[in-house]
């Protein structure tokens, strides 16, 4: 039997018509370094309209890529409605990757139209020449046009975003699209080889945006003011500008200011209630904090994800400053939402912690499942360790570009994380290690994770990355570069003591660097390839217990 129910199609449109009247007075609040800028919800949606009308005028008239090149802020926001909105695909480029890595992404994307921040005009202006698909660029904010012109050369033009606009209709007939067709595209910063493309459907964006919302995923709502850190061009921040929309949040978003302190001045100023982003962000707020007292009372709690979030920053946020840390796990392939550390009901004290430190629970919308190393399933007993492979609604089934899911990353119908850990019983994650980063040593594994996490509960030690490096015994083992804390001392004798207190003796470093601060990739994880890289250089003096 058929089901009688309407095939009313999930579009990013239906999203925006519905913030931009239901939720029309919630706002988007935009950093500036002085007075913030704010724009309704309803305002956005007469943006979007306008800036709908203006790419139709400059040819984008199918599936073209419409690429940003942009900060976290109110215009990025209404190319995040208009660009898919109008049946065209967003682009979201990284404005931290090198040149060749940009140049390569936009050309592999064929992006057609660029709208860009002009405070990042001199980054864009870098690669401009190479990008060989773009015919357009649309400058966001005040900016010297004329030199630009000169520089793009003949085959592209050059826009004012406020002039492109001006005049325009603000409504707009958006299309009945294919829920299932590309809607946004970001691209992974590939670690190894070059950066492969996910494409997002309208569909998958409407189910994931539902999921952010659900009380066990970030539990959005319209009392909300969200502070959405985490970049809008790295893995569509969360989710968190579409997910606003449908629960009718407020937005504050940072802009170019993402420093600790005015980072703190818009929790206070603003009364944002969740936040979201890396843990190098928090990390440094902490610090912030400790020294600048500052009213963070409106902070129901914040999002930690990206990369491991060690269990001492949890109990600082909460010790010192009355702040709950949740920790969540994803990726660009998984939209990226996959998990949320939210402790099942009935638990308390340190068992609640256990379920804290986790990566979290899977959401109905992601099947997770551990393989072994000859691709076995294992079994999901919270000890069995393997591969994490999921699948899901929003979770990609191959790269852009390829005809079929290449073995590599995906397996029947899977796609393999390429992070290691163990599945519980009752769906929570909890990783050890991305399998390229587990320190193999004399046939045993060693978690670099746990090392790290060991050891920034050290007081004098702010941040802490552990690599393996060739040893002739061992195969290899940990090296662990430490950055400390201002004013802060201790040697490698000393900290090697204070892990053995929670770790086996064999796993523990007996290389030591002291640094001044961790290498980091693009979206401010720790660079683990520099290190390795700068290791086998020479380049840090590494200090060897014996
Ligand atoms: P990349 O880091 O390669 O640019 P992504 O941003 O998509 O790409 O990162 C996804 C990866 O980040 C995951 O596969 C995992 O290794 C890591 N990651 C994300 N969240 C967590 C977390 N909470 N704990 C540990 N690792 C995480």
């Amino acid at each position: 039997m058929r089901s009688t129910m309407m095939d009313t199609p999930l579009l990013i449109s239906r999203l925006l018509e519905h913030g931009a009247t239901v939720h029309g007075s919630a706002e988007v609040v935009t950093a500036t370094g002085a007075e913030p800028r704010r724009m309704t919800y309803a305002q956005v949606g007469r943006d979007a309209a306008r800036l709908a009308h203006a790419l139709r005028d400059l040819g984008v008239t199918g599936d073209q890529r419409v690429a940003t090149f942009m900060w976290n802020n109110a215009e990025h926001l209404v190319a995040y409605f208009a660009v898919p909105g109008m049946g065209a695909v967003l682009h979201t480029l990284n404005i931290r990757l090198f040149p060749d890595q940009l140049t390569y992404i936009a050309n592999h994307a064929e992006d057609h139209v660029v709208l860009v921040d002009h405070t990042l005009l001199p980054l864009l202006a870098k690669v401009l020449p190479q990008l060989t698909t773009v015919r357009h660029v649309v400058v966001n904010g005040p900016a010297d046009l004329a030199a630009l012109r000169h520089s793009a050369g003949d085959r592209v033009t050059v826009h004012a975003w406020e002039e492109l606009l001006a005049g325009r209709p603000e409504t707009y007939d958006w299309p009945e699209l294919d829920e299932r067709d590309a809607a946004a595209l970001c691209y992974t910063s590939g670690t190894t080889g070059n950066p492969k493309g996910v494409a997002y459907s309208h569909r998958s964006l409407w189910l994931h945006a539902l999921q952010v919302c659900m009380p066990e995923g970030f539990g959005l709502g319209a009392t909300d003011r969200t502070l959405a850190v985490v970049p809008m061009f790295h893995a569509m921040s969360w989710g968190l500008p579409y997910a606003s929309f449908m629960a009718g949040s407020s937005l504050i978003m940072p802009d170019r200011f993402l420093q600790a302190e005015p980072l703190a001045a818009m929790i206070a100023g603003e009364r944002a209630t969740i936040a979201g982003a890396v843990p190098t962000i928090w990390t440094d707020l902490l610090t912030y904090l400790d020294a600048h007292p500052t009213d963070t009372s409106s902070l129901r709690e914040v999002i930690v994800g990206g990369s491991a979030c060690p269990p001492a920053l949890m109990h600082a946020f909460l010790e010192r400053h009355d702040i709950r840390v949740i920790h969540a796990w994803g990726m660009t392939e998984t939209s990226p939402l996959g998990s949320v550390a939210r402790p099942p009901a009935g638990v308390d004290g340190e068992q609640e912690w256990r379920y804290r430190y986790t990566q979290g629970r899977v959401p109905a919308g992601v099947a997770a499942r551990i393989v072994g190393a000859s691709g076995e399933v294992l079994p999901a007993d919270g000890a069995s360790v393997g591969e994490l492979e999921v699948r899901g609604p929003w979770v990609t089934g191959r790269y852009l570009g390829e005809e079929t899911p290449g073995e590599e990353k995906f397996r029947d119908g899977w796609l393999r994380t390429g992070d290691v850990g163990a599945l519980s019983a009752d769906g929570f994650i909890t990783l050890t290690d991305r399998a390229k980063d587990v320190i193999k040593s004399g046939g045993e594994w060693i978690s670099s994770v746990e090392l790290e996490n060991a050891l920034m509960a050290h007081p004098a030690v702010l941040e802490a990355c552990v690599v393996g490096v060739p040893d002739e015994r061992w195969g290899e083992r940990p090296l662990a570069t430490v950055v400390l804390q201002e004013g802060a001392s201790a040697t490698p004798a000393q900290l090697h003591e204070f892990l053995a207190g929670t770790l086996a003796r064999w796993q523990l470093p007996e290389r030591w660097a002291f640094i001044e601060a961790v290498p980091k990739t693009s979206v401010g994880k720790f660079d683990k390839k520099v290190v390795r890289q700068r290791y086998a250089e020479g380049d840090l003096r590494a200090e060897q217990l014996t």
